[in-house]
């Protein structure tokens, strides 16, 4: 039987380990790991070796895998094969940070009494740190559980080889579920755990209907304008101003959420107010908090990222451009199937103006979590424990790629441990996270593990 699992102990350890804690993570961030420059390739192996180092030093076994890409590393605490395995899923790649907004070096690790600066400390150096700090105690005081760790080095950018990587060792990655750490709360007040992610379909619209530039004082009224069509197909498509689809069965398979659903975004502490700050919005196309939730979490969207085409230069320059782009996406909400939509869509467009070529890029399923049962109770009870309140489940308007391949291909699970804040600047300047979120993280971290212990395999 397990014992030392009360807050008091837990945070006596956190206070304890806090330097210990500030120094492994000011080691991590200072490693400039970004994973979409070339030139720093270098950097993120040297994070993966350092990781594996670390790992070892924690007391577990690990490994590093080369894959086509990035690496990714594995780490076990190993107690006994007849225990379940669950396996914590970080990435210790990071975004890349310059410009003239940062405060601070963005790879020279800060701290601001309780803050935590630098790129990568929220996302996802500073949780990964913390699980790992919450799985030592865990495993050192007897939790009946095998705690593994998998570190991924290209979320970034999309994780290309990640499923490949970890089909090639299955057997080694095999694990009973999986806890996904990488997820922001709505607000400090209360902790919230993704539900659900939006998944992504990409298209690219083109029309080509001449060869050159064409004056527009010669052949206009009569020559057929690319940008033009282009902009009168996008609104059949689309209603600008309420964004709502008018594709024909585009929503049919859209799952709504349900009432409990409902009753946590209600309790999630978001704010129109919070939301258009942290956004720079000047305006939204709704105002009602529940309503904008509902938009961004549970419905799908259809999204002109850019038209290209024509003149763009100074002044006026009366051509008739010969061709146009759009860039467009879809994101999608449980249950639609991204090859039923690029069916549609497609259809649509030719009967709409059959000259367009559209072709389909980047498909992301969504993913539907679960809100029920053992572990998602144990998710609940790791939480009230650790910060005073049980987690409301919300969704996330973004995807996790690595989610559905881990799903996938290790058939497990996946459950959400996120220990991030709006305010920490994900993916911005001053990236930031803190003591508070770390301590927490660390006692309901080391509390899931013992829960999920419990639960036998
Ligand atoms: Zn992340």
């Amino acid at each position: 039987m397990s014992s030392g699992f009360t807050r008091e102990e837990l945070k006596a350890y956190a206070r304890d380990k806090r330097s210990e804690y500030e120094g492994v993570l000011k080691k991590i961030v200072e490693i400039p790991s970004v994973s979409v420059e070339p030139e720093r390739k270098g950097d993120v192996h040297r994070a993966a070796e350092y990781a594996v180092s670390l790992l070892q030093s924690f007391g577990a076994t690990a490994k590093l895998y080369e894959t086509k890409g990035h690496p990714i590393v594995h780490g076990r605490f190993d107690r006994d094969p007849k225990y379940p395995t669950v396996t914590v899923y970080n990435h210790l790649d990071v975004q890349p940070a310059e410009g003239p907004d940062w405060q601070t070096e963005p790879f020279v690790f800060a701290t601001d009494g309780d803050r935590y600066l630098g790129r990568g400390t929220t996302d996802d150096k500073g949780p990964a740190m913390t699980a790992l700090f919450g799985a030592r105690y865990a495993y050192e005081h007897g939790a009946p559980v095998n705690i593994h760790f998998l570190w991924e080095l290209e979320e970034e950018i999309g994780s290309p080889s990640f499923e490949t990587a970890i089909r090639a060792n299955a057997k080694e990655f095999s694990t009973d579920s999986v806890v996904v750490s990488d997820t922001v709360w709505v607000s400090r007040a209360r902790p919230a755990c993704p539900a659900g992610l939006r998944g992504l379909q990409g298209f690219r619209f083109e029309l080509q209907t001449g060869e050159t530039d064409q004056h527009s004082g010669t052949a206009g009224g009569a020559a057929r304008n690319p940008v033009t069509e282009l902009c009168a197909l996008i609104a059949e498509c689309v209603d600008g101003k309420t964004g709502r689809i008018k594709i024909p069965g585009f929503y049919s398979d859209v799952v709504p959420p349900s009432k409990k659903e409902l009753e946590d975004l209600k309790k999630c502490g978001f704010t129109v107010k919070d939301f258009k700050r942290d956004h720079l919005f000047r305006s939204l196309r709704v105002n009602d908090a529940l309503e904008v939730m509902k938009r961004i979490w549970t419905m799908p969207t259809f999204e002109v990222h850019g038209i290209a085409g024509g003149y763009q230069g100074p002044g006026v320059k009366t051509i008739i451009p010969p061709k146009a782009t759009a860039i467009v996406s879809c994101r999608l909400v449980p249950d639609m199937d991204p090859k039923k939509i690029v069916r549609i869509v497609k259809a649509f467009v030719k009967k709409k103006n059959p000259d367009v070529v559209v072709s389909a890029e980047h498909e992301l399923p969504a993913y539907q979590g679960k809100t029920t049962g053992p572990h998602a109770d144990a998710i609940r009870g790791a939480m009230k424990f650790a910060f005073g309140k049980e987690p409301v489940f919300v969704r996330e308007g973004g995807s996790i790629g690595a989610v559905l391949s881990m799903e996938r291909v290790l058939k497990t699970p996946v459950y959400f441990l996120g220990l991030s804040l709006p305010e920490h600047g994900y993916h911005a300047p001053n990236e930031n996270f803190d003591w508070p979120q770390a301590e927490g993280g660390m006692a309901a971290f080391a509390d899931y593990f013992r829960r999920v212990g419990e639960l036998k395999k």
